[in-house]
């Protein structure tokens, strides 16, 4: 638990005026939609914007008002909080925030109200802890193997840090996992360091699903949102030369995603989806108080069984939400009208304020 309090938060919000709230974000990853929903259910917006990004904001008109920083990382310093709360904000957190912020800032020096569960971002930070997660809430997950040796089917070995999925690699032997990683090593594409950090887990062959969800803590619910599959380079790009090239040529694959489909599932599948965000939602609830709150996301792959295994999950809102900057079919069905994330994140600070919880909303 980090340094800043519930108490100081919520001495923070009992300062705000209640009709003069405004949704402010970083300028970044999924802030267009964030903006634009907050707009869309009445709230002023602000945007937290590094110098010489303003463009999109400005274009798309999304923001009233900006703050312009010399990097993104100083969204942390004392005078942008200051602003920050002399607006009423509330931040909306997003995958870039967490990575320029950084967690250790969030937790223990970022004084202002944030929508969701500001603890939670660690847990989908750290390897460890987001399987710890999983497992509480029995989902299904890759088996986990702990050393090279034990490699009896095909595996997929990560390095720890984000770096896009760049030097993952596929092995089916503990012989090649060796092999590969000499060859890794000898490229520099990694250290030893990483050799004796690497991960290495259960190769699941399936369909990539990545499904948004929300939870609503005012009525609690669990929202299906929307769902997209991830468009990766370079291996979407390596799948178009035909197979016996591929072996020709000395590229090696990389799973940086440099943007997202939208997808609907079959209909079948729904029950199980519906069984997954709400078991992780129970388990949150025990790991993790006061429990996951607003978007989440579970990043998947479905097999020929038809089973849904869960190698990767986002705590808050995650990019894969850009596909349904309007509507998704299933935020169709539930809503009937246009309803994005960023829209639902602020439909629940409006509901919030107007039913006088807004404290359990916020961090
Ligand atoms: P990640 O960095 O964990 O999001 O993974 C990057 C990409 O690698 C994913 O989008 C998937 O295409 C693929 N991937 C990750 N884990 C697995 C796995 N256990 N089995 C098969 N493919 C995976």
């Amino acid at each position: 638990m980090g340094k800043v309090n519930r108490q100081e938060i919520l001495d923070v919000l009992k300062g705000y005026d209640k009709e003069n709230i405004t949704i402010a974000t970083l300028g970044s990853h999924t802030s267009l939609h964030i903006l634009k929903g907050a707009k869309k259910e009445g709230f002023k917006t602000a945007v937290v914007c590094e110098k010489g990004r303003e463009v999109p904001y400005k274009r798309f008109k999304v923001a009233d008002e900006y703050i312009i920083v010399d990097k993104f990382s100083d969204i942390v310093n004392d005078d942008v909080q200051e602003k920050l709360r002399a607006m009423n904000s509330i931040v909306v957190p997003h995958g870039s925030f967490v990575a320029y912020a950084g967690l250790d800032r969030i937790e223990d020096d970022f004084n202002v109200p944030m929508f969701g569960n500001r603890d939670i971002l660690r847990w989908e930070s750290e390897r460890d802890l987001e399987r710890k997660l999983m497992i509480e809430s029995n989902i299904r997950i890759p088996r986990k193997f702990t050393d090279p040796s034990e490699i009896d089917r095909t595996v997929m070995i990560k390095f720890p840090g984000a770096r896009g999925g760049r030097g993952y690699f596929v092995a089916s032997t503990p012989e090649e996992f060796h092999q590969k990683i000499d060859s890794m090593l000898k490229r520099e594409w990694i250290g030893e360091e990483d050799v004796e950090n690497a991960h290495i887990e259960e190769y699941v062959s399936g369909c990539n699903y990545c499904i948004h969800y929300f939870y609503s803590a005012l009525n609690d619910e669990v929202e299906l949102m929307g769902m997209d599959s991830r468009y990766e380079s370079n291996i979407d790009g390596l799948t178009r030369i035909p197979a016996k090239d591929q072996l020709d040529v000395a590229l090696d694959p990389s799973y940086v995603i440099t943007g997202n489909h939208p997808v609907v599932m079959r209909e079948s599948l729904l029950s199980q989806v519906f069984e997954i965000g709400d078991n992780l939602v129970e388990g949150a609830k025990k790991l993790v108080a006061p429990g996951m709150s607003g978007p989440f996301c579970m990043q998947s792959l479905c097999t020929d069984d038809l089973e849904i295994v869960v190698f990767e999950m986002s705590a808050r809102i995650d990019g894969g939400t850009n596909t349904f900057m309007d509507s998704s079919p299933y935020s169709y069905l539930l809503f009937g009208e246009n309803m994005s994330m960023g829209r639902r994140i602020a439909r629940e600070i409006k509901n919030g304020i107007e039913s006088d919880r807004l404290d359990i909303l916020i961090t």
